[in-house]
């Protein structure tokens, strides 16, 4: 169309390859065996995305995603070891054992104008639905998220090829989005997240045109797909730089929007907000550390973090009523997950875990017999322990006790506990009828 490429042609920045730090040896060696592969039949071909922005501030890249002017099957019959993937747009997946290699072909700009073509493109929402035009490298720039995701790292020349500002962001440290940030949030809400993520993880600020518009448009998450939500929400809350990222969703609003019972506790005008707060604060400063410490996290824990204090004040409620608390506890875990999925999904394999680590926590108190043993023997001790260390350490310090008689009866050998076990006194039962005497 000519309307969309009038405004879009722009002469680029090009950094020659001595006038920056991207070097091929900080490359892994997959994506340079794409890039190479794609270069030597002839197609263009660069990394672009998170990998170039990493690596042009020194820092290691999570994934590295590379852009062609191949078309996905031409890109599939270079590789033996590659697969056509995607529904919304095409993309080939080159695998590497473990590692998969994104290849994607350019992708032509949106279209903006109002005919009936362009409008059924669209939800009512002006959400973006179909969206798999191919085009040229610079309409590839300008339709991607932020400026400092918009740059190119050409293996032809080893140059850095920026349309769109993203050098001079880079260098001001500020997340800027292409083109008119309110209508690029209405085609696609993710951008709003994506912008907090990468503020939080890169210590960024957000531009104020770019960020002006997600208070309005915060709400607009709950048209997004709840499956896609826990992807994001993974990316979000298990990328290591979980608390920046949290305040930064707090304060736009988008938390209320993914966790709307937790934020409704976490209210100022609710007496726990505090609380609530600390908890989730201390859990998610807990799984930052986990992750620079190269130890595995689960989403399991992160939705027993999140969604706690809703099962709680449900459970208590059902007490209320009648309900015994083992029960009244089993119960709230059910509704409360079941509340949740309807914004972010929470695949069933974790929200199990989830729900035993809750379950955990009152039968923690419970060590008589040979109830200690089985409780350690279950493969959600651990995590149901370590949720018990949380609550004790940020709001509860009165569970600090039982803390360290577990985290004592996990670390000495089977004599002493024995001896721990004699003197814990057990749950009180009920009397048992008397025996009849013969
Ligand atoms: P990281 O991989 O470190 O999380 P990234 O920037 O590489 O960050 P990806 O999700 O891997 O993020 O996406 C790769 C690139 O695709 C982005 O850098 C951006 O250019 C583009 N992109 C991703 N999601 C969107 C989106 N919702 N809208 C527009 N462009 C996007
Ligand atoms: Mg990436």
């Amino acid at each position: 169309m000519e309307t969309k490429a009038e405004n879009k042609l722009h002469t680029p920045i090009v950094l020659q390859r001595d006038a920056h730090n991207v070097s091929r040896s900080n490359i892994c060696e997959p994506a340079l065996k794409v890039l190479y592969r794609l270069k030597k039949a002839d197609f263009d071909a660069y990394l672009v995305g998170g990998g170039v922005r990493d690596l042009l501030l020194e820092r290691n890249p999570k994934d590295f995603d590379i852009a062609t002017n191949a078309l996905p099957e031409e890109a599939g019959q270079l590789f033996r070891n590659s697969r056509l993937i995607g529904r919304r747009f095409r993309l080939v997946h080159v695998h590497f054992g473990k590692d998969i290699i994104e290849v994607a072909t350019f992708r032509g700009h949106e279209e903006e104008s109002e005919d009936d073509s362009a409008k059924d493109r669209h939800t009512r929402d002006g959400m973006l639905i179909r969206d798999n035009v191919f085009g040229t490298m610079e309409e590839d720039a300008w339709r991607r998220d932020f400026t400092i995701n918009a740059l190119y790292y050409n293996i032809q020349d080893f140059t850095i090829v920026d349309y769109t500002g993203g050098l001079e962001d880079l260098r001001n440290r500020l997340i800027r989005m292409i083109g008119d940030p309110t209508q690029r949030y209405r085609e696609d809400p993710v951008r709003m997240l994506r912008a907090a993520r990468f503020a939080g993880k890169l210590g960024f600020n957000i531009e104020p045109n770019t960020e002006a518009p997600i208070y309005e448009l915060a709400d607009r998450l709950t048209h997004v797909p709840p499956a896609r939500l826990f992807e994001e929400v993974l990316k979000l809350f298990l990328g290591g730089h979980a608390v920046a990222t949290y305040d930064l969703l707090r304060k736009y609003t988008l938390f209320d929007n993914l966790f709307p019972y937790t934020a409704a506790l976490l209210n100022p005008e609710h007496p726990a907000s505090d609380d609530v707060d600390a908890l989730i604060r201390l859990g998610l400063a807990n799984t930052d550390e986990r992750i620079a410490q190269g130890k595995p996290v689960t989403p399991a824990f992160l939705f027993a973090i999140m969604l706690w204090r809703p099962m709680k004040n449900l459970a208590e409620q059902y007490i209320a009523d009648g309900v015994r608390p083992l029960q009244a506890h089993q119960q709230a875990g059910a509704d409360v997950i079941a509340q949740q999925v309807g914004f972010v999904s929470i695949p069933k394999r974790f929200s199990i875990q989830t729900r035993e680590i809750w379950s955990l926590q009152p039968r923690l108190h419970n060590r008589s017999g040979k109830r200690a043993y089985r409780l350690l023997s279950l493969p959600r001790f651990r995590a149901g322990y370590d949720f018990l260390l949380l609550r004790a350490q940020s709001v509860e310090p009165d569970l600090l006790p039982l803390c360290d008689w577990w985290t004592e009866f996990q670390e000495v050998g089977d004599g002493s506990r024995a001896a721990m076990l004699k003197k814990v006194q057990g749950p009180r039962r009920r009397s048992r009828r008397p025996r009849k005497s013969r």
